[in-house]
């Protein structure tokens, strides 16, 4: 458990991101915190690299309203204040820490907290020594490292660990996780380190994490982004969506548009998909399609749908036809009944706009769970 998100063990895949402030900056960190909590980060990621990071610790614990992970990377005496403000867990490798006595401390002190640790493995930095032996940071390098850091921490008798394995080649990196996967229990923590910004960075990490989720390796994950952390729990969401993990954003659905397509479907999907992330409704499946000819059967599909004809479109709400509709009133009329739609769904579940529950799947590591199906929203 990481507060109150259960990870590994048949848990829903989590997402994570990490701040990007001075995380003495209680304000702009809290800020921050608040904005990746809403749109959807499950547990964030605080660095702790001065005491006066570790000060700060407790009202950001208290106040962020997500579990918080603390991460640290050499010093004991920070690791202890983490432990002692209640962080949720923390990121740290024992043998950063090296005195055995130090580690066996910390160990102890999270033990008692409950407080798990999550190794993190690096390709960036890997051990010298293991650099040196295999000649540059392979996927079996960083599984020696992992399985040696998780070693050192089950010699002081700690076992609620979580391992990561990073590399920013994305071979490597499934390579490193479906490795480590095969010499332990503890729950994976997924990510390609050093993804970039989201251009090159969103394709790396979907490479990379989504193949291992959709083999059922992965129990929580990180896309890692040169861009507002908000992005990476965006991205993150979607892939989990993408794989049928989680089902808490919507989906759109839009034909590529050809020499067939009826109106600009770029821009009319553009418009859509600008307007949809406004209106704050459940998950749904809205579908925007250019003609006639595979258009119809797409929408129909959808929660909503559009298939657009020579000067009109044909609108679908679940399933059904519900009539034609000019083509400068095609947005307006899909907007409309994606309003009634996403009413109709809260009032079914229970919820409110502000309340909807995650819709989830089980997911752990093993077996593969791609085929698991998604609960109604709210659920
Ligand atoms: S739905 Fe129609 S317009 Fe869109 S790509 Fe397919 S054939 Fe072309």
């Amino acid at each position: 458990m990481v507060g109150s998100v259960q990870v590994g063990d048949g848990a829903p895949v989590s997402v994570q991101s990490m701040t990007t402030t001075k995380t003495d900056d209680v304000q702009a960190t809290l800020i921050q915190i608040h904005e990746l909590a809403t749109q959807g980060a499950d547990i964030v990621r605080v660095a702790v690299p001065h005491e006066a990071d570790a000060r700060a610790l407790p009202l950001i614990v208290r106040e962020g309203g997500v579990p918080i992970v603390a991460d640290i990377h050499f010093s004991v005496r920070l690791a202890m204040m983490a432990v002692e403000a209640g962080v949720h867990a923390l990121r740290l490798n024992p043998g950063n820490i090296r005195n055995p006595r130090h580690v066996k401390e910390v160990a102890d002190a999270a033990k008692e907290r409950r407080i798990p640790i999550r190794i993190g493995v690096n390709a960036g930095s890997l051990d010298k020594k293991l650099v040196a032996k295999y000649g540059r940071p392979t996927a079996e390098a960083l599984v020696e490292s992992a399985l040696y850091e998780i070693g050192l921490l089950e010699e002081q008798g700690f076992y609620d660990i979580k391992v990561s394995v990073k590399h920013q080649n994305v071979p490597e990196m499934i390579a490193a996780y479906r490795q480590l996967a095969d010499r332990t229990d503890a729950p994976l923590h997924l990510g390609v380190t050093e993804a970039g910004t989201p251009k090159q960075g969103v394709v790396k990490s979907t490479l990379g994490i989504g193949t291992l989720l959709a083999e059922g390796i992965g129990d929580t994950i990180r896309v890692s982004l040169t861009a507002d952390p908000v992005e990476e729990v965006k991205y993150g969401k979607q892939i989990l969506n993408a794989l049928g993990l989680r089902k808490d954003t919507g989906d759109l659905v839009a034909c590529p548009s050809c020499g067939r397509a009826e109106l600009d479907v770029v821009a009319l999907t553009e418009e859509v998909e600008a307007a949809l992330e406004k209106m704050d409704l459940p998950p749904m499946q809205v579908a925007v399609m250019g003609c006639e000819v595979n258009g119809p059967g797409e929408a129909r599909d959808a929660d909503i749908g559009i298939a657009a004809g020579p000067g009109r479109g044909l609108l679908f709400s679940k399933g059904k036809q519900i009539g034609w509709v000019p083509h400068d009133r095609l947005v307006q009329s899909l907007l409309e009944e994606a309003q009634r739609i996403g009413d109709e769904i809260r009032a079914a579940s229970g919820t409110t706009a502000d309340g909807d529950g995650v819709v989830v799947t089980g997911a752990g590591r093993r077996p593969p769970t791609m085929s698991i199906g998604m609960g109604p929203p709210g659920e």
